[in-house]
């Protein structure tokens, strides 16, 4: 039977996730688009499902322990066996995951956005069939399509991978297990391998460099990859790479039991092993030759900088197009490609800044970064236009415990400044608290903030955020 005459609609987005959901709001809520959001998952993408939202509750989570840690030299007296019940605190994570896809929902209901739930792929250059998750297919067309299907985890080719798992997997562990291996550098290794190492597994990063985190600042970088060996995770510096995992018992936390096999040679065995090696666009689906949508060298939908694809009328964003991968940015850029299809004519030029987006890593401790690393800054401007103020020292918190504990906590903080002006063009902080600390500093570094402005606001004291205005 052919299909039925597509539905019309003024705007389709495929992938109901940061910036799908982002869009659509914007284009339904405040324009009155009317408005098809496709979703083959769960609502709410991979933020709220196995990013973001999750992982920073399981950073919550292993903060505790440190805090109890800490309470001891404050005087508390805390039993020496305490007990942690993850499958307690995942129950309690996935109640949240769960009220979450429904208030995503309820918001797209609440702004008059259709949702159709199922895998969604092009059969004309408008024109969009979706698989529904009953077993039908609907088609429906639009002037305006939008891509935001996002991304996936990548698994290695090696034998065996199947057996470990990747961010997706870690999401559904119930029991700890008691010693893992995270492979990879980026941040998402080590924001997992930190909570692991912070809740008592016994954790090991193996990693091809020197340091993790080789996007950021160099002072990040050292100083973040020697605390994590000095808090006891094995990081396997110069590793040579796995070329087998051998699955020698299933079962959940203790009782699975892996081997490793490194290319050198070596063996170990593990409880689990996370792969945590990069992300790869979801297009493979999506049939992206039909309309003809491009796909830069990487394989992420090449746009420009109003979120154009090669096609007029089909747009993406987000992490299917492999820039600035963050909740806010997706979101973002959704929202101003609403403003600029459906807002009012003022709003026809509207697009995202990508310049001087703040991020934060969940590590342990914290990692805040905005702008240009050192290296970048130097690159662009010139050395003798460059000024770095730079200053180490060791939070309040930490001034109860013995003195080879506290080197273990340091704050660090630089500040690159350009120009005679000393317009600050990068701002890199880590220590405790720095991820409550940057998004005001990002303000300022957005609005273009010199040396002397931030020397013009009075301190707040005592706090280690303080230490950013009085640099020397
Ligand atoms: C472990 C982890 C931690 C993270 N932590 C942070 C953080 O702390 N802060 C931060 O800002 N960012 C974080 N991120 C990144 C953030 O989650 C992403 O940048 C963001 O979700 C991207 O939004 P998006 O809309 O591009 O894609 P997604 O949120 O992935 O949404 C895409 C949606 O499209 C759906 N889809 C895919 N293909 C189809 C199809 N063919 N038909 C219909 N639907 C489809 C998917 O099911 C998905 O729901 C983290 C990511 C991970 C993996």
């Amino acid at each position: 039977m052919p299909p039925v005459e597509p539905q019309q609609y003024d705007y389709i987005v495929l992938g109901g996730g940061s910036g799908g959901s982002g869009s659509g709001r914007r284009a339904a809520g405040w324009y009155g688009a009317k408005t098809l959001i496709v979703e083959s998952g769960r609502s709410g993408g991979t933020c709220v499902n196995v990013g973001c939202v999750p992982k920073k509750m399981t950073w919550n989570f292993a903060t505790v322990n440190e805090t109890l840690h800490i309470a001891e030299h404050y005087g508390y007296t805390i039993p020496k066996d305490v007990k942690i019940d993850y499958g307690h605190f995942k129950e309690l994570r996935d109640a949240t995951v769960k009220r979450l896809n429904g208030a995503y929902e309820r918001n797209w209901g609440r702004e008059g956005i259709d949702l159709v739930h199922g895998r969604a792929r092009f059969v004309e250059p408008k024109v969009i069939e979706v698989a529904n998750n009953d077993g039908t297919k609907a088609r429906y067309n639009a002037p305006h399509i939008l891509i935001a299907t996002g991304g996936r985890p990548k698994l290695p080719n090696i034998k065996g991978a199947e057996h470990g798992i990747t961010s997706d997997g870690f999401f559904e562990i119930e029991e700890l297990p008691p010693k893992i291996a995270v492979v990879g550098a980026g941040y998402i290794a080590v924001e997992l391998a930190g909570v692991m190492g912070a809740v008592g597994v016994d954790t090991h990063m193996f990693i091809r460099g020197q340091t993790f985190l080789r996007k950021f600042d160099p002072m990040i970088q050292k100083t973040m990859t020697e605390r994590y060996e000095a808090a006891g995770i094995t990081v396997h510096k110069g590793h040579p790479g796995l070329k087998e995992v051998q699955l020698v018992r299933d079962g959940k936390g203790k009782d699975k039991l892996l081997k490793l096999i490194s290319n050198d040679g070596s063996e170990m065995e593990v409880n689990e092993i996370l792969w945590a090696i990069g992300r790869a666009p979801e297009v493979e689906d999506l049939h992206l030759d039909v309309p003809g949508v491009k796909l830069n060298d990487a394989g992420f939908v090449d746009v420009d900088e109003y979120q154009n694809s090669s096609v007029d009328g089909i747009y993406a964003l987000g992490d299917v197009t492999g820039h600035a991968e963050l909740t806010p940015v997706a979101i973002a850029a959704g929202r101003q490609l609403g403003n600029r299809l459906f807002g009012p004519p003022e709003l026809k030029d509207s697009k995202l800044s990508y310049d001087n987006i703040p991020t934060v890593v969940f590590s342990h401790p914290e990692v805040g970064t905005v702008g240009l690393t050192e290296p970048e800054a130097r690159e662009r401007y010139g050395d003798d236009q460059i000024k770095v103020y730079y200053t180490k020292f060791t939070a309040m918190y930490y001034d109860v415990v013995p003195p080879e504990e506290k080197k273990k906590n340091p704050t660090e903080f630089k500040l690159i400044c350009a120009g005679p002006e000393e317009k600050v063009v990068g701002l890199h902080i880590l220590g405790l608290g720095v991820g409550e600390m940057l998004q005001g500093f990002g303000v300022a570094v957005k609005m273009g903030a010199t040396k002397r402005d931030f020397d013009s606001c009075v301190a707040i004291h005592p706090t280690s955020a303080e230490e950013l205005v009085t640099l020397r």
